[in-house]
């Protein structure tokens, strides 16, 4: 017998996975080193961006296939149909061909090109509109429902659509209890659909009063030109400003967060996410987008505020490849006021 350095039994290489869905979630937990020195906290992210499609929403694409399966609504050989940011249609895409599914994929034309060619690239049936505000019918949540409807699709609606943060709840929140060992005091997170901060929070509370521990404070992090800040604060979604950020942010609050209990909220603006980004990419050597900034940024203030020897998580959503033609492109960050990292 052979024997290899590495140890199969205490890397988990010892078994194969049935498909690409197996490999769903169960991402590492990274100490983020410059952000616990700076708080002399532990700060901790999920790197969402290992999963198969990217992102953290492989996890909400995953689920929501799963329970239209599972309620005979999804069939074999059946179409799901979803408006999106990019990321969730990147992870239905990627579930749908896994599973025998067709997808059809509505995007406002304002996100990143990288996103839209990897759609492409994947097999992604891509329609592309105008960016709309939601209380426009041509906004891109309206648009995908009347196509599913037209299509007699199933309508994945990710923003209402609880199954979303029902697997958060039984994938993230535990994953991120026991890695860290049922000692943690916060949780920050940004919201596009809420699936992920609704999920994790409720999660990391049934977990908490089962070991009779303390419930984690969660914390919102929000970009400006959102509303979910003003709504956690003091009950208004009124909004101001606005972010370069893709994919988080709200004008009204998403069925995913209804009944949450959210302790607090930070708004970040984005110079300090893109700072958060810049430098865990030149000191750390992780590459994320800009929605993994806010969050990082959120967990550093609730860090201070908290005080030393505390123990925050938080989300890296995705990788900063997704935005190379935006936020690591010098020409987009200075047309924008933004800092431009140095070795760009
Ligand atoms: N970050 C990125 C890059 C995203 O694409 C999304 C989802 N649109 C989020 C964060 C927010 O995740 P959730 O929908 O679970 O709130």
């Amino acid at each position: 017998m052979t024997h290899s350095p590495i140890d199969a039994q205490s890397t988990g290489w010892s078994s194969t996975s049935a498909g690409m869905t197996d490999a769903i979630g169960g991402t590492p937990l990274i100490r983020l080193k410059r952000a616990s020195d700076i708080t002399g906290c532990e700060i901790f992210g999920k790197a969402e961006f290992m999963n198969p499609g990217g992102s953290v929403k492989d996890r909400a694409a995953l689920a929501i296939i799963t329970a239209a399966e599972r309620s005979g609504a999804l069939k074999p050989g059946g179409t799901i149909v979803e408006g999106t940011a990019g990321n969730t249609g990147i992870g239905l895409t990627l579930v749908a061909n896994a599973r025998g599914y067709r997808s059809v994929i509505v995007v406002p034309e304002t996100q990143s090109r990288e996103k839209l060619d990897f759609l492409r690239m994947i097999g992604a049936d891509l329609r592309l509109i105008p960016a709309k505000p939601y209380r426009d019918p041509g906004n891109y949540v309206h648009y995908s429902k009347r196509l599913a409807e037209e299509l007699g699709a199933v309508w994945a609606n990710q923003f209402d659509n609880i199954a979303n943060r029902e697997g958060h709840r039984a994938t993230t929140a535990p994953e991120i209890w026991h890695q860290m060992d049922g000692r943690i005091d916060a949780f920050t997170c940004a919201c596009g659909t809420g699936g992920t901060l609704a999920g994790v929070a409720l999660g990391l509370d049934d977990l908490a009063t089962k070991a009779g521990r303390p419930r984690p404070q969660i914390v919102l992090a929000d970009p400006e030109g959102s509303g979910l800040y003003g709504w956690v604060k003091s009950d208004d979604l009124s909004i101001s400003g606005s972010s370069v950020t893709e994919g988080i942010g709200q004008s009204r609050v998403p069925g995913n967060l209804e009944g949450i209990a959210i302790d607090d909220a930070e708004r970040i603006p984005d110079p300090e996410a893109l700072t958060q980004v810049f430098e865990l990419l030149r000191d750390e050597g992780l590459s994320v987008g800009g929605s993994a900034g806010i969050n990082v940024a959120a967990a550093i203030r609730v860090a201070r505020r908290l005080g030393p020897g505390h123990r925050v998580a938080t989300i890296l959503c995705d990788g900063g490849a997704r935005y190379q033609s935006k936020l690591f492109n010098p020409e987009f960050l200075r047309a924008k006021d933004l800092p431009v990292p140095e070795w760009l």
